[in-house]
């Protein structure tokens, strides 16, 4: 995969070169992985010749909901990390997609309770760059399920985007690999399927698109959100927010994942089982290419809602 390095951060405020982007190595941040973040796409548009970052505002939504869960609360406003995040993207280069990393942190502290009135709490940003819009098609992902069980909203909650829930995701996916899959689904402590480590989770089933709901423990994905509205405004599919089986998933006639990064990605097999002929199957396409145009801003009956456009400052050199 093609990757760049930054150019500029954001940290606490200002904007600095990316070797001046440093944390040190103290702080909850970088020892227990005490964080709350986003991740949000870019995406060029070719016939409007700007960026336009997807479902910004649901994003900082979902970032105010994790920040005051995990109360990590550091002295930005909700405005400021827009305008961060804004000014940032705007100094990259035209034509690429870019995905943009927000993060709270806890910074160092007087133990390792880091309790709130005893910590310093901090924010930063910078961009990432993942090649996605040039990079050749992906093969069909061969899925399996997880020995691992997905986090418990008992005990790290996975609808809070938090840092630390990643060594849940790092132990199911390294151990998938290892097992010959692509990537798994987490089963929860009931049994019931909840998402991919990265990613969410949707099937298809005699027509009725299929994802599990929330209460099974997922984290609300911003592009699942705007997939089922697809589906039910655009497509008119039947929509099923509800418990899945593990036995359900070998009766899909389609499945995929579906995240910021990746979009829409099928899957043709799950714990060897096919997935429909396991090739990508009509509707997952049909929302793919419908989620394609929402996520690129040409779809201007729902670009109030979803695209907020980068402006673009030159920058004096
Ligand atoms: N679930 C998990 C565990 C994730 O890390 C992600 C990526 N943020 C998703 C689902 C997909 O969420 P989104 O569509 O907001 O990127």
């Amino acid at each position: 995969m093609e990757t760049k390095q930054p150019s500029f951060a954001w940290m606490n405020g200002e904007i600095v070169p990316w070797s001046e982007a440093r944390l040190p190595i103290d702080t909850g941040c970088v020892l227990g992985g005490l964080n709350v973040y986003e991740v949000m796409g870019a995406f060029w548009s070719e016939s409007q010749g700007r960026l336009n970052v997807f479902g910004l505002e649901q994003h900082l939504d979902r970032l105010d909901y994790s920040r005051r869960v995990a109360r990590i609360e550091p002295p930005f406003t909700r405005a400021e990390i827009r305008q961060g995040a804004l000014e940032l993207l705007s100094r990259e280069e035209a034509g690429d997609d870019i995905l943009v990393r927000i993060a709270l942190y806890v910074g160092a502290g007087l133990n390792l309770g880091y309790l709130p009135d005893e910590v310093e709490l901090g924010a930063f940003m910078f961009p990432l760059f993942t090649g996605s819009r040039h990079a050749p098609r992906r093969a069909p992902l061969k899925a399996g399920i997880s020995s691992w069980d997905r986090l418990s909203d008992r005990a790290a909650p996975p609808r809070v985007k938090s840092g630390a829930n990643y060594q849940n995701a790092r132990l199911a996916r390294v151990q998938g690999r290892i097992n010959g899959y692509d990537d798994v689904l987490l089963l929860n402590a009931a049994g019931e399927v909840t998402e991919f480590p990265l990613s969410n989770f949707m099937l298809v089933r005699r027509g009725v698109l299929v994802t599990p709901w929330r209460e099974s423990g997922i984290l609300e994905g911003i592009t699942r959100m705007a997939l089922l509205e697809l589906a039910r405004d655009e497509l008119g599919l039947a929509v099923e927010e509800r418990p899945v089986l593990r036995s359900e998933l070998y009766a899909a006639d389609e499945a995929f994942m579906t995240g910021t990064s990746m979009g829409v990605r099928e899957i043709a097999s799950i714990d060897g089982y096919p997935v429909g002929d396991g090739s990508i199957g009509p509707i997952t396409s049909r929302l793919g290419e419908a989620y394609q145009r929402v996520a690129r801003g040409l779809d201007s009956s729902r670009a109030d809602r979803w695209n907020t456009p980068v402006p673009r400052v030159t920058i004096a050199v």
